[in-house]
């Protein structure tokens, strides 16, 4: 493990030293929010953000993308030939992510990047980029990360967390890509035993301030049907407007469809995110919709999240607690509250 410590005055050099050796995103403020956008100038890193809307899953998994492009012009040498649309692979930086976020990668690779399946891109952009992550000193309240297996100075995604302990940043490797990062990056002096000491304060206060909000370990002792024909299902559809915020904002959230745009006798095939909570999300082409109701839709997100994930890998849910979904919903549904619900319910005898 590599550390050194940044003073917050030497901070923009070497974060522009780092944009001189490989493209850097930062999380930049967009008048009214902060989004993960790559810098122009170093100062446009805003590292005292909360965190951003939009999860930067986006940076992985855009949220519109051009897949390949193709020509149906005869007369065209290409014609009839899928071309994969040019992407940039090129070595980045993610600097400022939160730990949950980075979290929620490793939990979308099982989607992404498994043996038999793995898409190219997702695995491309994974390789070629290092998280730089910042812990998290002050949580919102909405945030259960520690709830959820993870935490706000949760190195586990992340190849390098900062700490910010005031007049600078404690740097920390945990990875071989993060200690590549850190022995090439200029300005960093030695970590005094009292910013060690600060970052061990800060971690524990945090950690304290979000506690333990509800019991996921019962989640995998519940009867698959039994949670399935709930009737609080009924309760918490009621108000939901499947407007899919929660979704399009969620870290862990990886749902696409993918479609042919035709201009002409020229194309685009093109990959969108897409939302269990639409209605066209899973109808058929026969016109079948197993989802047709809200009730079903509703219950799926929740579902898939805090149930099948759960039955699947045994390891955790598909959550990792970043609170978007609880701060953004239009109508005040609760991931948490749902999860109580979900792991109240009778546990299926031994
Ligand atoms: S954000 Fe809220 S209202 Fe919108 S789809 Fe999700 S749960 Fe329903
Ligand atoms: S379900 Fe909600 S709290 Fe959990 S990772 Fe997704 S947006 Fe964050």
């Amino acid at each position: 493990m590599s550390e050194m410590y940044i003073a917050k005055e030497k901070f923009p050099a070497t974060v522009k030293q780092l944009m001189g050796r490989c493209r850097v995103y930062g999380p930049v403020f967009r008048g009214q929010y902060h989004e993960f956008a790559e810098l122009k100038a170093a100062e446009d890193a805003d590292m005292g953000y909360q965190n951003t809307r939009l999860s930067p899953k986006e940076l992985f998994h855009p949220q519109s993308e051009r897949m390949f492009t193709y020509s149906l012009d005869k007369s065209d040498s290409e014609a009839e030939i899928l071309k994969e649309a040019p992407k940039d692979f090129s070595s980045r930086v993610i600097l400022g992510i939160r730990p949950c976020d980075a979290k929620a990668f490793q939990l979308d690779d099982r989607n992404f990047d498994v043996d038999r399946f793995r898409d190219p891109w997702w695995v491309k952009r994974r390789e070629s980029t290092t998280l730089v992550g910042l812990a998290c000193n002050q949580p919102c309240a909405s945030c259960f990360c520690t709830t959820v297996g993870t935490g706000p100075f949760d190195t586990g995604g992340l190849d390098v967390l900062l700490t910010d302990v005031g007049n600078g940043y404690v740097a920390r490797s945990t990875s071989s890509k993060g200690d590549d990062l850190l022995q090439g990056m200029e300005g960093g002096e030695k970590v005094s035993s009292e910013a060690a000491q600060k970052v061990m304060d800060l971690k524990i206060k945090a950690e304290k301030q979000l506690g333990v909000q509800f019991d996921v370990s019962t989640l995998s002792e519940q009867q698959m049907l039994e949670l399935f024909n709930a009737s609080f299902w009924d309760d918490i559809q009621f108000s939901c407007i499947n407007c899919g915020i929660c979704t399009f904002l969620c870290p862990t959230c990886w749902c696409f469809d993918i479609q042919d745009e035709v201009h002409g006798n020229k194309g685009d095939r093109i990959r969108n995110w897409d939302s269990c909570m639409f209605p066209l999300f899973t109808l058929h082409g026969s016109g079948h919709n197993p989802r047709s109701q809200k009730l079903q839709r509703v219950r799926q997100r929740f579902m898939h999240k805090l149930k099948y994930y759960v039955d699947k890998y045994k390891d955790g849910v598909a959550c990792v607690g970043c609170g978007r979904c609880v701060r953004f919903c239009p109508v005040n549904i609760d991931i948490r509250q749902v999860a109580r619900l979900m792991s109240a319910r009778c546990v299926c005898p031994a």
